[in-house]
């Protein structure tokens, strides 16, 4: 399964290449113990997964840890309907392995190429009622700042494990992780064009409610919402009757990329044909880039309650946002009950924007973004581009005290603290 193959150079950025890491040393371990042996000896370190982050929060200036050889499925526990994977493997590398067992990881982001463990560290989420991905976490192991194992388990270990799941990469390299499955299913994506944002907002729950996963693609210009994809789970034998209008939105007549002139071969196949979910509910497929790279991305989650407000606000922004926006997304995330999660006892809608790599401009526009979300106690996404002053997001994140004693307990000297963990969760104290 060692399909991950990353040269120096490419280690030295991240996948955007707006980020150039400041590490002096960069490790590929290929065991645990080798794993360990790095911690031990690193004065600063930082676990490195598939580098997907637009921020500095995977940043380190001391030792990088690679674990892209570190990517095996260790086993298959179909008496508890859970697998136990390494530190280092990506969700493309998971899916088609679960499938061909009999089963299914609840849902996925946009795209399969992330590592599991980036992923949940930064409460990396899909659409649908569901929970952000690292809800199916049940347990991890992890190195700590000693360089020993640590092991946290759900259903042994409360709140320090709710606490430890989403950890920004700076409790420790987590080795290994254990995750909820469910029994395999399939799905069909159908994408429909042009609905009006009027309409999005008045029966919002609906839209996004009618189907297993839906995501809102809008550069928000325009009355209209450029597209709306439905992932829709079905069984064998199931009878579904095709829509010729969705709230006002017309059905695309071929596979469509979200921004349409675009070459749709990048993305999983649409127009209703059935697939496996691993190959649907992301957006975009394994063996083809999502991107360029030539982009920034922006996500703010907000209480899905204020979703019709929220849009407003956002709607009237688009002047503002014409100049930096590529393409934009709306997608819905469930309640959970992990520490920094930004969807902590809330159900959210997330406003993603990928954005022109100009991080001048951007940075004019985002407070007047976060202004604009503000009366809805907006957080941003841990992995993307943000102005917010740490103390406002602190003061979203009522465990965030208690997340500070979590690090100080396993890394007391601070070792795996890097520059956006120290700006930002020890903003102030
Ligand atoms: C094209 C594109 C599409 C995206 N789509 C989505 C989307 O649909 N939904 C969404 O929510 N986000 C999305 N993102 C953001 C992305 O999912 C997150 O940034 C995620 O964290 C990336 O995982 P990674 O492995 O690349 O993390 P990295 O950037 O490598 O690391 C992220 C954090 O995880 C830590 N980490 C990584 N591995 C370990 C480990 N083994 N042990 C401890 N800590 C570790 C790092 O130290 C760092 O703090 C997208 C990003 C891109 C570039």
């Amino acid at each position: 399964m060692n399909t991950q193959d990353l040269s120096a150079e490419m280690l030295r950025t991240n996948w955007a290449k707006n980020l150039a890491y400041g590490a002096d040393r960069i490790v590929v371990p290929t065991t645990v113990a080798e794993t360990q042996e790095a911690v031990r000896s690193a004065r600063k370190v930082r676990a490195l997964g598939s580098r997907h982050c637009f921020n500095d929060i995977a940043d380190t200036t001391g030792t990088h840890i690679w674990l892209g050889r570190l990517n095996r499925v260790l086993t298959l526990d179909r008496a508890k309907s859970q697998v136990v994977v390494e530190g280092g493997i990506r969700y493309g590398e998971l899916g088609p392995y679960l499938h061909e067992h009999g089963y299914a990881l609840h849902n996925t982001a946009s795209l399969p190429h992330i590592s599991v463990a980036g992923a949940v560290a930064t409460a990396t989420h899909g659409s649908g009622a569901l929970g952000n991905l690292a809800t199916a976490v049940a347990a991890i192991e992890l190195i700590d700042a000693d360089g020993d194992l640590v092991s946290l388990a759900r259903d042994k270990d409360g709140g320090s494990f709710a606490g430890a799941i989403v950890n920004l990469g700076a409790l420790g390299v987590v080795t290994k992780l254990t995750l909820d499955l469910q029994p395999a299913f399939t799905v069909r994506q159908d994408v429909f064009l042009e609905l009006p944002v009027a309409t999005l907002q008045a029966h919002f729950d609906e839209i996004m409610g009618s189907g297993y996963s839906v995501s809102v693609f809008t550069d928000w210009q325009g009355d209209a919402a450029e597209q709306v994809w439905i992932k829709t789970a079905v069984k064998p034998g199931d009878s579904f009757a095709a829509r010729d209008s969705f709230f006002g939105a017309r059905p695309a007549t071929r596979n469509i990329h979200p921004l349409e002139r675009l070459d749709a071969l990048h993305c999983t196949a649409q127009m209703g044909v059935v697939g496996p979910w691993y190959d649907r509910l992301p957006h975009f497929r394994m063996g083809f880039t999502p991107a360029s790279g030539d982009e920034l991305q922006v996500e703010y989650f907000v209480p899905a309650e204020h979703a019709a407000a929220a849009i407003g606000a956002l709607h009237r922004c688009s002047d503002m946002i014409a100049p930096i926006i590529v393409m934009g997304e709306i997608r819905t995330i469930a309640a959970d009950d992990l520490w920094m999660s930004p969807c902590h006892h809330v159900p959210c809608v997330a406003f993603h924007f990928s954005c022109r790599q100009d991080w001048p401009a951007l940075k004019d526009v985002l407070p007047q973004l976060e202004a604009a979300l503000a009366p809805f106690d907006v957080r941003p996404h841990w992995g993307k581009m943000f102005t917010m002053p740490p103390e406002t997001i602190l003061s979203r994140y009522p465990k965030a005290a208690a997340f500070r004693d979590l690090l100080g307990a396993h890394d007391p000297s601070g070792k795996f603290r890097n520059a956006f963990v120290e700006r930002t969760i020890f903003a102030g104290v």
